[in-house]
């Protein structure tokens, strides 16, 4: 039986409208929250409702189910932002993580440059140790702060987590990231920099398509962009998916694309990739099932 639903979340939200793919159906439960005791209230509600839940930054690195999600969708809008005139400056976790990356450049700071660009929040580079141009998320990061399914927040030190390649211990953890802190250092050149690296983004992404960025994970020793151009699949489309023209890595939808039309080109990529070089290309996108 559906408990007696709080102020706070409402029932069936597109969730194609928050995702960058543009693809999903509705979720079943939905709350936007936009302070630390609003994210408290949702998952002490999720925990003992024994809800099924996600958080969502930006939906700039998932693919929705076309039938939706079964459970509640929590979207954080946890803005704040602190220290930006000084070395350490502290976000909320629904912060714009580009917005961050281009205003700390402009004030001279260097660190986050990479970020201009990465059209995700600040909670979602931390959990998914968002990377470019040679630089990760984690490398900045000071601390992070994270509430538990109880509303109870923990600061973790940087040096207590342990960080991989798009991977992060938050991945694992029931609860949300609400905030993070960034140790930046000053520089006359971050500015220049930060500008080089989002004209190079728009010179080869297709910025002004519907997309989640990188579909694939990078092998060792190799770019998956690289590989599928190699097999030729530049342009390939199923339904109103299609590999972009200018950057191989990425899926756009080009119109009306579904889940089932992305997730059956990323199947066919895969295999064409292991048949013609040997290598197997593994999803950096996260695939959300409707249960
Ligand atoms: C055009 C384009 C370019 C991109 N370029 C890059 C790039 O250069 N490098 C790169 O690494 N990525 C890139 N991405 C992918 C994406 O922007 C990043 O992975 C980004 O960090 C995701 O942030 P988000 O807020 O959108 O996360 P979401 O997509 O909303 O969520 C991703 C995952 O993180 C979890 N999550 C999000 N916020 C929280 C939170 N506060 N607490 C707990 N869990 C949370 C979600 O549950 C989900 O599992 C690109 C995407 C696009 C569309």
């Amino acid at each position: 039986m559906t408990p007696p639903l709080p102020p706070l979340i409402q029932t069936k939200k597109k969730l194609s409208d928050l995702s960058t793919f543009g693809i999903g159906g509705p979720a079943e439960y939905f709350a936007e929250v936009s302070s630390e005791q609003e994210m408290a209230d949702v998952l002490v509600f999720a925990k003992k409702n024994q809800l099924r839940h996600m958080v969502l930054g930006k939906g700039s690195n998932c693919l929705f189910d076309d039938q939706g999600y079964s459970g509640l969708i929590i979207l954080n809008k946890i803005t704040f932002l602190e220290g930006l005139d000084s070395g350490q400056v502290k976000a909320g976790s629904g912060y714009s993580f580009s917005l961050l990356g281009s205003q700390t450049a402009r004030k001279g700071l260097s660190g986050l440059e990479f970020a201009s660009g990465i059209p995700g929040s600040v909670g979602g580079a931390v959990v998914m140790n968002a990377g470019a141009n040679g630089k990760e998320t984690c490398e900045a990061l000071k601390s992070v702060d994270f509430m538990n399914m109880e509303g109870m927040i923990t600061t973790f030190q940087r040096d207590k987590l342990s960080y991989g390649y798009r991977s992060s211990p938050f991945q694992k953890m029931k609860g949300a990231v609400t905030a993070a802190e960034f140790t930046l250092i000053k520089s006359l050149k971050a500015r220049q920099k930060q500008i080089e690296i989002i004209d190079y983004r728009k010179k080869t992404q297709p910025l002004k398509e519907k997309s989640a960025g990188c579909v694939f994970r990078n092998p060792d020793n190799g770019h998956s962009g690289a590989l599928i151009e190699q097999c030729g699949l530049k342009g390939k489309k199923i339904g109103g998916a299609m590999v972009s023209e200018q950057h191989a890595n990425f899926i756009v939808n080009t119109g009306g694309a579904t889940a089932s039309d992305a997730l059956k080109l990323i199947r066919l990529i895969q295999e064409q990739v292991r048949l013609q070089t040997g290598r197997q290309l593994k999803m950096e996108v996260r695939y959300i099932p409707y249960e």
